[in-house]
C-alpha cells in the first residue's frame, strides 16, 4: 500500500501532528474565535464536525453545509488549515468543493464496508488527505479493510486516528483504548501515519492528558484533540472538550520523546539490555516447554488411571496460590492471571488431545 509520510501531505503536518477543534461547528462566531485562540497556542489544522452521526435522532445533528462558508471565511482570516468528517458522497464532494484540506472518516462509518465503499468512490481521484477513524467494535479487519478501500482508489496520503472501542462494560473511559489493536495495525502497515484521539477515548477531561502522553509513549504520530471556547456550553461532547489556552498547556506539559537516538552510550546500554532480555525470554521459552513435558505425562497418567483432564478443587487451590506468588513478587495480579490461563488453556488441549489419542499412537513414556 503506498502512503505518503504526514511531510509530504502539503497542509503543514509532521510528526508529532497536533489537529485540534470543536466538536462541532456550531455558529461562524464560535469557529472564529476557537480557531484564532487555537493559532495564538500555536494549532494550525482545525477539526470542526459539520455533519455529525448522533447515536438517537433529535439531538444536534451538525449545521451541515453552511459551515463550509464559515470555514473558508476563517481559512481567510487566519491561514489555518481545516479538517472535516465525510459520511457520504455528497460530503465528500462538498467538503472538497469549499477546500477542506483533510477529510475523516468516522468510526460509525467505519464499521460499515458499504459505506466506506461509496466515500471511497467519491474520492477517486481527489489528491486529499483520508484519515479513518477506527471502527466502534474491537475488529481489526474492518479499520483495515476500510484503509484498503480509501488506498484502492488512489488516495495515498492515508493517516488512521485512534479513538477507542465502545464496551458493554462500564469502565473509566468513554472507549476503551486496547493499545494491542492499533499497534497491529502501525506492525502490518509501518508507514501509515497513526493519530491518537485522546478526547472519543476519555469522553471526559480529567483522563485525557495520561491517553495522550501514553500514545506519544507509544511513538503515534500526532494527536487530533477537541477544544472548544467554552467547552461547558458545547452543543456536542460537551463533558471531553477543553479550552485552547487548556490545550496549549498540556501540549507544553506532554513529552515528546524520539524512537531512537544518536547517543553512542544509549545505544550501547540499550543493546545490552536488549541482550538480557533476550536471554530471559529464552529462559522463559524453556520454562514453558519444561512445563508441557510435565502437563503430558500428567495427561498420559491421567488417561491410564481414567481421570478428567479438568478438577474443580485443583483449579481452585492453583487459582489462589499464583494470585498469591504474583503478590509476592510485585506482579501485577490481573495480567499474570491473564497470562496464566493462557499457559494453563494450553495445557488442558494438549492433557485433552492425549486422551483422545488411542494409548499406542501416543509417543509418550511416562511412567
Ligand atoms: C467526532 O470526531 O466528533 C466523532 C463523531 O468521532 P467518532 O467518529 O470517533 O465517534
Ligand atoms: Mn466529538
Amino acid at each position: 500500500m503506498k502512503i505518503d509520510s504526514l511531510k509530504d501531505w502539503g497542509v503543514g503536518l509532521d510528526k508529532p501532528a497536533i489537529i485540534a477543534g470543536p466538536c462541532s461547528a456550531e455558529t461562524e462566531e464560535q469557529l472564529l474565535e476557537t480557531s484564532l485562540r487555537l493559532k495564538e497556542v500555536g494549532i494550525n489544522i482545525v477539526r470542526a464536525g459539520i455533519w455529525k452521526p448522533r447515536t438517537r435522532p433529535n439531538n444536534f445533528e451538525g449545521v451541515g453545509e453552511d459551515a463550509l462558508r464559515w470555514i473558508q471565511n476563517v481559512k481567510k482570516e487566519t491561514g489555518q488549515k481545516f479538517a472535516v468528517e465525510v459520511a457520504t458522497p455528497k460530503h465528500v464532494y462538498e467538503a472538497l468543493k469549499h477546500n477542506v484540506d483533510v477529510l475523516w472518516v468516522g468510526a460509525r462509518s467505519t464499521t460499515n464496508p458499504f459505506a466506506v465503499q461509496e466515500i471511497a468512490e467519491a474520492l477517486r481521484g481527489a489528491d486529499v488527505p483520508v484519515l479513518v477513524k477506527n471502527p466502534i467494535n474491537p475488529d481489526f479487519a474492518l479499520w483495515l479493510g476500510a484503509i484498503e478501500r480509501i488506498s484502492n482508489v488512489g488516495v495515498t496520503k492515508i493517516g488512521a486516528i485512534h479513538r477507542g472501542f465502545s464496551s458493554f462494560k462500564q469502565t473509566k473511559y468513554r472507549n476503551l483504548p486496547m493499545w494491542q489493536i492499533p499497534l497491529e495495525l502501525k506492525r502490518q502497515l509501518p508507514d501509515i501515519p497513526l493519530i491518537c484521539d485522546p478526547s472519543h477515548i476519555c469522553g471526559n477531561r480529567d483522563l485525557l492528558f495520561s491517553v495522550a502522553q501514553n500514545a506519544l509513549d507509544l511513538d503515534y504520530d500526532g494527536l487530533i484533540i477537541e477544544s472548544h471556547r467554552d467547552p461547558e456550553k458545547a452543543w456536542s461532547d460537551a463533558s471531553q472538550q477543553i479550552t485552547p489556552e487548556i490545550l496549549g498547556t498540556m501540549i507544553k506539559n506532554l513529552k515528546f520523546r524520539t524512537a531512537t537516538s544518536e547517543d553512542k552510550d544509549f545505544i550501547t546500554i540499550l543493546s545490552e539490555l536488549r541482550e538480557q532480555i533476550d536471554h530471559v525470554d529464552k529462559e522463559l521459552f524453556d520454562i514453558i516447554s519444561q512445563r508441557m513435558e510435565i502437563v503430558e505425562k500428567m495427561g498420559l497418567y491421567k488417561k491410564q488411571n481414567n481421570v478428567t483432564v479438568f478438577q474443580k478443587d485443583r483449579w481452585q487451590e492453583i487459582s489462589d496460590s499464583r494470585n498469591k506468588w504474583a503478590g509476592e513478587l510485585g506482579l501485577n495480579p490481573e495480567f499474570m492471571w491473564d497470562l496464566f490461563k493462557l499457559i494453563h488453556d494450553a495445557s488442558i488441549r494438549r492433557q485433552e488431545h492425549i486422551m483422545n489419542t488411542p494409548i499406542e499412537k501416543l509417543d509418550v513414556t511416562a511412567k
